[in-house]
């Protein structure tokens, strides 16, 4: 999963550029920034590599995706789809922006279930907002084709998928609207940082002025600068953007070491009995930052996912985790927020505390993941999938 891991020369060259010159500003100060323009360059090179129109770096994923909400008009009392797998900030960025979050089972895809997202659609809906979660797409076909069919928004939360790819076009683009992180922990990292891409116009001025307090960006004077609308501060600095340079200059090394070990641990698991994989709309187009695998049914799941540990092998049972699936999303659930909440949220959110996600849970209790290092070598990858091959045949043999 995680750039981090290949930190190194590259990073400090590019942050190096922005401490000699000094200027952590990505706008203007043109006379004494030595031609350094590291957030422009990395929109550039993004842009470039996925085919896209428009790019706009923000200070985070969560901002991108609330960048991308309110660049495309999404707010008060409308309503955005999305999946009950996904990482907390898909639904606050929701929230923040005075839109519903309307939550639906994912399939063993692990994203959202086209069919569960259809009998979604109300009058207020607004937008589809697939999570390809784990490096991989949800499918995107389906989910377009019911985006056209009901006139609604596609806004792809891509931030655990970048570099992934859905029949050729890269996720993130493929939407209205796409959004990527560049936290600590993702495929390419600044630190933090975020990105919104789109091939619409409109779209990406709105994202350009409403992430810089609604500054319109027209001419020298930053001073004399207008504003067209309100925004809010959601900049990348230089510093940041130095470092999702460099990251983004090793992408296609982190894919190809990600698709080469996961490949290995994946044909290892193939030959086990009972064991089943996350369904893959297109298989080559996973970013392969992480395996998940289905067991039978829960319990065995939770062994395996306690043998795992205790053999010190890294992975995520879902089902328990705070953070990323709805069941102890209990924040949520029973809306503690530190400010009053809009109105509309009051009068329009779904009780989720009493809400049956029992075709999630089904999935999600039989899911374990497996983060797919960097760093391992030949060696300590062919030991591992052994020991994992191994754990996983005993709990199913002694069930
Ligand atoms: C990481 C993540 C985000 C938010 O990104 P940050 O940069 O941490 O704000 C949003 N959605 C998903 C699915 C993520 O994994």
């Amino acid at each position: 999963m995680p750039g981090y891991e290949l930190w190194g020369e590259e990073e400090k060259k590019h942050l190096n550029d922005i401490i000699e010159s000094g200027i952590l500003m990505r706008y203007n100060f043109e006379s004494v920034r030595n031609n350094h323009w590291k957030a422009r360059e990395f929109e550039q090179a993004i842009q470039k590599r996925m085919h896209v129109k428009h790019v706009q770096l923000t200070s985070s994923g969560t901002t991108a995706l609330l960048t991308a909400l309110n660049s495309a008009g999404v707010g008060a009392g409308d309503e955005v789809i999305l999946p009950t797998f996904t990482f907390v900030a898909s639904f606050e960025a929701v929230l923040s922006a005075g839109a519903i979050p309307i939550l639906v089972d994912i399939d063993e895809t692990l994203t959202m279930d086209p069919k569960a997202v259809e009998k979604a659609i109300s009058p207020r809906t607004k937008v589809i907002m697939p999570v390809h979660m784990c490096g991989a797409m949800a499918d995107v076909s389906a989910l377009k084709e019911l985006a056209k069919k009901y006139n609604l928004l596609l806004i792809e939360d891509a931030c655990q998928s970048f570099g992934g790819t859905y029949r050729g076009k890269y996720l993130g683009t493929i939407g209205d609207l796409g959004c990527f992180s560049f936290d600590f922990v993702k495929t390419v990292t600044c630190g933090e940082g975020g990105a919104v891409l789109t091939n619409k116009e409109e779209y990406y001025v709105n994202a350009d002025q409403y992430t810089d307090h609604g500054h319109d960006h027209l001419g020298n004077n930053r001073g004399a600068e207008n504003h067209p609308y309100l925004g809010l501060n959601y900049r990348i600095s230089e510093l940041h953007a130095a470092v999702g340079l460099a990251q983004f200059e090793k992408l296609d090394k982190i894919l190809s070491i990600q698709r080469k070990n996961k490949k290995v641990l994946k044909d290892a698991l193939k030959e086990v009995d009972g064991v089943n994989f996350r369904i893959l709309p297109d298989e080559a187009g996973d970013n392969a930052s992480f395996l998940s695998i289905f067991l039978p049914n829960k319990d065995l799941a939770k062994e395996v996912s306690l043998e795992l540990s205790s053999k010190g092998i890294g992975n995520a049972y879902w089902y328990d985790n705070n953070w990323h699936y709805i069941r102890k999303w209990d924040h949520l659930k029973l809306l503690r927020t530190l400010a009053p909440l809009y109105k509309e949220h009051k009068e329009l959110l779904p009780n989720y505390a009493n809400a049956d996600f029992s075709q999630s849970d089904v999935i999600i209790s039989k899911t374990v993941t497996i983060p797919i290092s960097l760093l391992w070598t030949d060696e300590e990858l062919a030991k591992k999938s052994e020991i994992i091959k191994s754990i996983v045949s005993n709990v199913l043999a002694n069930k």
